[in-house]
């Protein structure tokens, strides 16, 4: 009898089981404490006239339930944003897991003057917690609201530029801009915070490319936090100018002498003729060291290093200029088409090579149809190069003195014989080196500027 009774009472428990546990889970999944995740995106605390808030919400247990924004500003709150998205009370499920939400705020439209606001996000999702009103994220920020662009004010008078030519423009800004600096046609020149100049004034070194037109818009354009553009003209004469024409006979014996090298700078033209291999590195490598020189200009000392005329090699004769248009010619027929972005100085063999000014050496190795090379950094953007050398004798990092000898010449990379290849850029832009050569130039468009400025 006794063990009848045992089995009734387990069947009773298990029944109870059956039906509680079930329950149990239920309720705890409906429970859960876990509340819902919001990422803001970090551009978003500055408004602008037009201010684009983005973020993304995450709940990945009951879900999103609701999502409201406001801007809270002089003791008033706007709402900006409210959504709700679909689900079950009951079932404590939401249909949504994760949303991107985008406003897009107008402070004027809000009746929202300038001045600190808080911005307020409360997101709840789909758990019974809360008295059924789900997990609550809270998130208070605090923002700028800011509708007035910069104020950009021009410095200099004077602003004489030459196709292919490198200029110096300073301004000031009224108000911090994380982007300003000058546009010359598609191409952009950072304005610089320089060192021994006021926090409001920046400096800023642009060029007009020697394949850009003499009809490129050039202004100054600067963008505060909250995404206010200015734009602002500045006087400026253009220089028109012709640039040389000149044939190059690439030769079996010049094929023949650069294979081995050219063949490493592209392995995976093996087997090419060499004058394949030779259109591969005059094109494709070429292309990819110009991208290499982009990066490592794209980094630059906030100080102006050098001083006076820039150095050319000593006792030295100029084979190639700069920007002269070059026609490939092999066995009678034209090949290629490259222009030569800087001047071939030739002297006697493994010539010493000084730097031009003074500096910061930034980079110092091979680089494809450069060879031997170093880069230095002039700081403000202002750069030299000097490429073909036999060897080097400066390593990136150091800082050289304007005469400072960093290496001798050569032919290593696309050269038929001993020279130096000289290149000056601003930025990312190849300029004529002549100007920096030239002590009235500098005087005139560069130094003089400084001077008056500081
Ligand atoms: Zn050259």
């Amino acid at each position: 009898m006794k063990g009848k009774k045992n089995i009734k009472l387990w069947l009773g428990l298990a029944a109870a089981a059956v039906i509680v546990i079930p329950l149990l889970v239920l309720l705890d999944q409906r429970m859960e404490g876990s509340k819902p995740k919001v990422q803001l995106d970090p551009s978003s605390l500055a408004i602008g006239v037009t201010h684009e808030l983005s973020g993304t919400v995450n709940d990945d247990n009951s879900g999103i339930r609701k999502i409201w924004i406001g801007l809270y500003k002089d003791g008033k709150e706007s709402v900006i944003f409210e959504k709700i998205y679909g689900g079950s009370v009951f079932w404590g499920r939401s249909e949504t897991n994760r949303a991107d939400f985008k406003v897009n705020i107008a402070p004027e439209k809000l009746g929202l003057t300038d001045g600190e606001a808080l911005l307020r996000i409360v997101v709840r999702d789909y758990s019974w917690r809360g008295w059924m009103n789900g997990n609550r994220t809270y998130i208070e920020k605090p923002v700028t609201v800011d509708t007035r662009p910069p104020q950009i004010e021009i410095l200099t008078g004077a602003h004489n530029i030459s196709q292919g030519g490198s200029a110096l423009v300073i301004y000031r800004l009224s108000e911090n801009c994380p982007h300003n600096g000058v546009k010359v046609g598609a191409n952009f020149f950072p304005g610089h915070a320089a060192e021994g100049y006021p926090v409001d004034v920046r400096l800023a070194f642009f060029a007009l490319g020697h394949d850009q037109r003499s009809s490129s818009g050039i202004f100054v354009q600067a963008s505060d936090s909250a995404g206010n553009l200015s734009k602002r003209g500045f006087r400026h004469y253009i220089k028109k100018k012709r640039f040389r024409h000149d044939v190059i006979n690439i030769s079996d014996g010049f094929l023949n002498s650069k294979t081995p090298e050219f063949s490493m700078l592209v392995p995976e033209g093996e087997g090419l003729a060499p004058v394949d291999t030779f259109l591969k590195v005059n094109g494709e490598v070429r292309r990819r060291n110009f991208e290499e020189i982009v990066r490592v200009t794209g980094a630059t000392t906030n100080k102006k290093l050098w001083d006076g005329r820039f150095l050319r090699l000593p006792k030295s004769a100029p084979r190639a200029r700069f920007a002269e248009r070059r026609t490939y010619r092999y066995k009678g027929k034209d090949i290629d088409k490259q222009v030569h972005l800087g001047m071939d100085l030739a002297s006697i063999r493994q010539s010493p090579v000084p730097a031009a000014n003074s500096g910061k050496v930034v980079f110092a190795g091979s680089l494809g149809i450069y060879g031997n090379t170093i880069i230095i950094d002039h700081g403000l953007g202002l750069f030299s190069l000097y490429a073909h050398m036999s060897s080097l004798a400066r390593d990136e990092g150091q800082e050289v003195t304007r005469g400072d000898i960093i290496g001798r010449t050569g032919s290593s990379g696309m050269a038929g014989g001993d020279h130096l290849h000289f290149s000056m850029l601003v930025h990312n832009t190849f300029v004529n080196p002549i100007e920096w050569w030239d002590e009235k130039w500098i005087v005139n468009n560069i130094s003089g500027k400084l001077e008056l400025e500081q």
